[in-house]
């Protein structure tokens, strides 16, 4: 093998940062569950925050289980560095804070996660940042919202409920001309299908709860980006507002990352399978789903994303509470719950806001788990049945 040849994704889970001979040659990573690490003198005490030390001190601000994660996910999203974190939403708030300041005004998504949302309508502004939100399914809606003081543009691709999506390098050019830093939520296609940093976006925000976990077992989070951001998130707001990733939290994720790649590929197959279902049911009037050839989003989709996971909405022809409320209770393998992305097939009866009509609609959002696809679609056609 040649010294130039890159690793593989699969590989760079299986292998990288795993260094085995540091831990007796463990097959798995010790979870080093402590808070403090103590020195043999006070001179390596007083270094141990030189640049050049690898010395860890304190868990809050660093741990060596963490730092196989942090180093795995850096490279696995084609970025520099990864910073962890106790939530997505710690993930989010540090990243987004790292990057304004009173008096700063910030353009985002109509569709953008519910607590991101809340992020920037609610708590932001009373520290003085405006946010104003756009539909961000042409470049111009971004262009027209941009102000002198905009330093962020904050994107979701695929995005919640709906999945619109951005045009990635379209909106990494225009605030890069504009010296505007730009953030983008890429917990729904996971490193295996989209990177937001090799299209020019700054920073990568990652829920690792969901497909990263994949498990249903850990609640995390990730920032990702180049070397200088990184270090200076981990030096402010993350030390200081204190999101810190558990050591335990960061082992789980190892875990998951293994499986990764495989798991997000049968997540694309029967996601597929599924959503291609559901569009031909005539009592299904739209799917929500970039993957489908009918998808007025396909083509940037197929453009910027290796493949679509499998979380996507549907929604009734018969649009009421009654007939959600009937589908859903009617589902035996897909449970009622938030969150996504781990083994087990999830649905959701939401009411929100449709992007194109701004009219509120039942929508049922689905994470199509790891069982055989067969039942899955069986299980939703029994349910449909119960509604003309
Ligand atoms: C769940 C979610 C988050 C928040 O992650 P937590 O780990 O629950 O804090 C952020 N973004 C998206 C798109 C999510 O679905």
């Amino acid at each position: 093998m040649s010294k130039e040849h890159d690793p593989g994704f699969e590989t760079i889970c299986m292998h990288l940062a795993d260094d085995r001979e540091a831990h007796f040659g463990a097959a798995a990573p010790p979870i080093y569950q402590n808070s403090t690490f103590t020195f043999p003198d006070s001179a390596s005490f007083h270094a141990r925050q030189d640049s050049e030390s690898t010395r860890y001190d304190y868990t809050r601000t660093s741990n060596p289980t963490t730092r196989i994660l942090e180093r795995k996910i850096a490279t696995l999203e084609k970025a520099e560095d990864c910073r962890a974190f106790g939530s997505g939403m710690g993930a989010i708030t540090a990243a987004v804070l790292s990057c304004v300041s009173a008096g700063d005004h910030i353009v985002t998504i109509d569709t953008v996660y519910g607590p991101t949302r809340k992020l920037f309508s609610e708590l932001l502004p009373r520290y003085g940042i405006e946010t104003t939100f756009v539909r961000g399914t042409s470049i111009e809606q971004f262009e027209e919202a941009i102000r002198p003081n905009t330093r962020l543009l904050f994107v979701e691709s695929p995005s919640s409920i709906f999945f619109d999506l951005q045009d990635l390098p379209a909106v990494a050019t225009l605030a890069r001309d504009r010296k505007i830093v730009t953030i983008c939520d890429n917990s729904n296609a996971t490193p295996v299908f989209q990177n937001p940093i090799a299209m020019g976006i700054d920073l990568v925000v990652h829920t690792a709860t969901k497909y990263i976990g994949g498990h249903s077992d850990v609640v995390a989070g990730l920032v990702v980006g180049d070397r200088e951001r990184i270090e200076s998130i981990g030096r402010v707001e993350s030390q200081l507002l204190g999101a810190t990733c558990d050591p335990f939290a960061a082992w789980l994720m190892l875990r998951g990352i293994r499986t990764l790649p495989i798991r997000m590929e049968r997540h694309r197959r029967s996601g597929l399978e599924v959503a291609r279902f559901l569009a031909t049911d005539m009592r299904v009037a739209r799917t929500f789903y970039p993957g489908l050839d009918l998808h007025p989003q396909h083509g940037l989709a197929k453009r910027q994303m290796r493949g679509q996971s499998g979380l996507f909405s549907f929604e009734l022809r018969q649009n009421t509470q009654a007939a959600t409320f009937a589908v859903v209770d009617a589902l035996r393998y897909f449970s009622i719950g938030v969150s996504w992305g781990g083994y087990e097939s999830l649905a959701v009866p939401l009411l929100a806001v449709d992007p194109a009509s701004r009219k509120d609609v039942w929508v049922i959002r689905l994470s199509v788990g790891l069982e055989t696809v067969e039942d899955l679609k069986a299980d939703l056609y029994q349910a449909l049945n119960r509604i003309e």
